[in-house]
């Protein structure tokens, strides 16, 4: 049996009206050891910026262990020109920036919709250099499964690394991969996840982000497998967002504790606390 499997909730889980450090602090309440930020300026209108959420989480007593680079222009990372440049910088001040918080993972998608070029060489020069920042501030790139393994692929052919590990995303496997086994091909190097549910590649979104049990995703099965590779921490990144059957008909303290609930009773029929 694994024991001390950490029980994380990613920071964006809907009620942006509240302010950010009584959301935090909500998920303190609720149970969870950990937290997951969006490292980038995306959301400060509503979240402040990610060094004050850091700095409170600390306070709270809430662990981070992995946090999101934006994937907002996650396409970039395939050119050759000045929006690859600022890209590779900004990863490269987000590993710096993470490393000083002794934050472990950094969450990276390597595509964005359907907009992302076929993977080619300005990739791999692009992603040596990041890959030499997380190396330089002892971060560890979390490569997600998105909505194409071939670009995991890709990469993986050509580096190998300790400072490269994968982000298990369970909503996205269902949504867009629901064919193929992202955690068989690449569960040796596990290092955080993402979990959530949909109801697969016909809902409205497809990547609905939703809680455990809302969707079709059998989690008997995925907790199985996550044991099998020696998961350490399960994040949650289920949102209470406008697709949600609990939209507007919650408060944001049984919004968590039914979060909580869910991924407790899973661990515990599963046998990893
Ligand atoms: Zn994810």
């Amino acid at each position: 049996m694994i024991s001390g499997v950490k029980k994380g909730q990613n920071f964006r889980f809907g009620f942006y009206e509240v302010p950010p450090e009584n959301r935090l602090a909500a998920i303190k309440n609720a149970g969870f050891d950990e937290t997951m930020f969006w490292w980038g300026d995306e959301y400060e209108d509503t979240d402040g910026s990610r060094f004050n959420l850091y700095d409170t989480a600390i306070k709270l007593g809430l662990q981070i262990n992995t946090c999101h680079f934006p994937s907002t222009h996650a396409d970039y990372l395939w050119y050759d020109d000045e929006r690859a440049e600022t890209y590779v910088h900004q990863f490269a001040d987000a590993c710096q920036e993470c490393g000083q918080r002794e934050v472990k993972n950094l969450v990276l998608h390597l595509t964005r919709r359907l907009i992302t070029p076929e993977p080619n060489i300005n990739g791999i020069r692009n992603f040596e250099k990041m890959l030499n920042a997380a190396v330089k501030n002892n971060v560890v790139i979390a490569i997600e499964n998105t909505r194409f393994l071939r670009y995991n692929d890709f990469i993986l052919e050509k580096f190998s690394s300790e400072h490269i590990g994968f982000c298990y995303d369970t909503g996205h496997n269902n949504a867009y991969t629901p064919d193929e086994q992202p955690l068989e091909k690449y569960g040796n190097m596990l290092v955080t996840t993402h979990i959530h549910d949909n109801v697969g590649p016909n809902g409205t979104p497809q990547d609905q982000h939703h809680l455990m049990g809302e969707g079709n995703i059998d989690f008997d099965k995925v907790f199985a497998r996550l044991k099998h590779f020696n998961v350490e921490r399960i994040n949650l990144e289920s949102y209470c967002n406008e697709t949600s059957k609990y939209y507007g008909k919650v408060t944001m303290e049984e919004f968590l504790e039914m979060s909580y609930g869910k991924l407790d009773a899973q661990l515990k029929k599963s046998g990893m606390i």
